[in-house]
């Protein structure tokens, strides 16, 4: 059968589905954004893909004629027919019919071999931090991921110290990813269209992990600093030990009226290290 994300969602019609908006439901119709994925992923023959949300199947079937091998997971079961019918004839595709934030993903990746593992999703829209955390909290050994977010997730977490969107999420990120944007992406290319635009957001692993003595203090220290955003960091801080936390802003020429919003990882890291101890 010739492939078209149209006629896959013709599957859907035939089997009677019906999208459910609880499940951040929009199917991508374009065929033109999923080669672009796909293109931009750069998955190859040596690489395990885990797609969260595989809905009609239109950009699982283009990843699996590429990887070595593609799992899974989709919380909706009555899209196991269509599923069924639009990836048939195609061998190395597993599909796990749960929650992925529910999932033991690194038990379900013992049964593969592979040299590197991505993630390649357009996510449910509902839970696109939630996923991201779980991949590095549950220390899944991810090389790559390359997902379609919500226009106003994705500038979050790509954000640059001193931008409006720069908050405690992009440092936490900035620990583990490089982020970058890869593109935007019309709302029209969607079924059903949704309110708002996307972007594909590219994570990259970072060679190396932080440089931080303590990770609790760390993560909390940059948590506090942005508990409240229009407020300094004398303020935000203010059950911390100032003097250490001064001493390091000076190295860089700033004093305690900073704002976390323009201090990058860097800073952090030292402040934590240096109160830390
Ligand atoms: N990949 C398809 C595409 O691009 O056309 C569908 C993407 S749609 C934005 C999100 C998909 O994630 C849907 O298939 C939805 O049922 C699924 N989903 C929603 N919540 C999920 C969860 N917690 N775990 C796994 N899949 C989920």
């Amino acid at each position: 059968m010739e492939y078209s994300p149209k006629r896959m969602q013709n599957t859907l019609n035939e089997n009677d589905f019906q999208l459910k908006k609880k499940f951040g439901q929009n199917f991508i119709i374009d065929e033109n954004i999923i080669n672009n994925i796909i293109e931009k992923s750069k998955v190859d023959s040596d690489t395990l893909v885990i797609e969260i949300g595989p809905g009609a199947g239109s950009l699982t079937y283009k990843l699996a004629l590429i990887a070595k091998q593609v799992l899974c997971y989709e919380i909706d079961t009555t899209l196991k027919s269509v599923l069924e019918e639009n990836l048939s004839g195609l061998n190395n595709i597993d599909i796990i019919y749960q929650d992925f934030l529910e999932a033991d993903v690194l038990s379900d990746l013992k049964k593969y071999i592979y040299k590197k593992v991505y993630v390649v999703a357009n996510l449910p829209y509902y839970i696109t931090t939630p996923i991201i955390m779980k991949l590095i909290n549950d220390k899944i050994p991810v090389d790559k991921i390359v997902v379609m977010v919500q226009k106003e997730v994705g500038d979050r977490f790509k954000a640059k110290p001193g931008s409006k969107d720069y908050n405690s999420l992009t440092v936490f990120l900035n620990c583990y990813f490089e982020v970058s944007k890869l593109m935007d992406v019309s709302r029209n290319v969607f079924l059903p269209k949704p309110n708002v635009d996307s972007i594909i957001v590219e994570f990259r692993k970072k060679e190396q992990e932080i440089a931080v003595k303590n990770k609790e203090v760390f993560f909390k220290l940059v948590k506090d600093s942005f508990v409240q955003k229009r407020k300094n960091i004398r303020n935000n801080l203010k059950n911390y030990p100032l003097d250490k936390i001064e001493k390091v802003l000076a190295r860089h020429n700033m004093d305690l009226n900073v704002r976390a919003e323009v201090l990058p990882l860097d800073i952090f890291i030292e402040m934590a290290n240096e109160i830390g101890e």
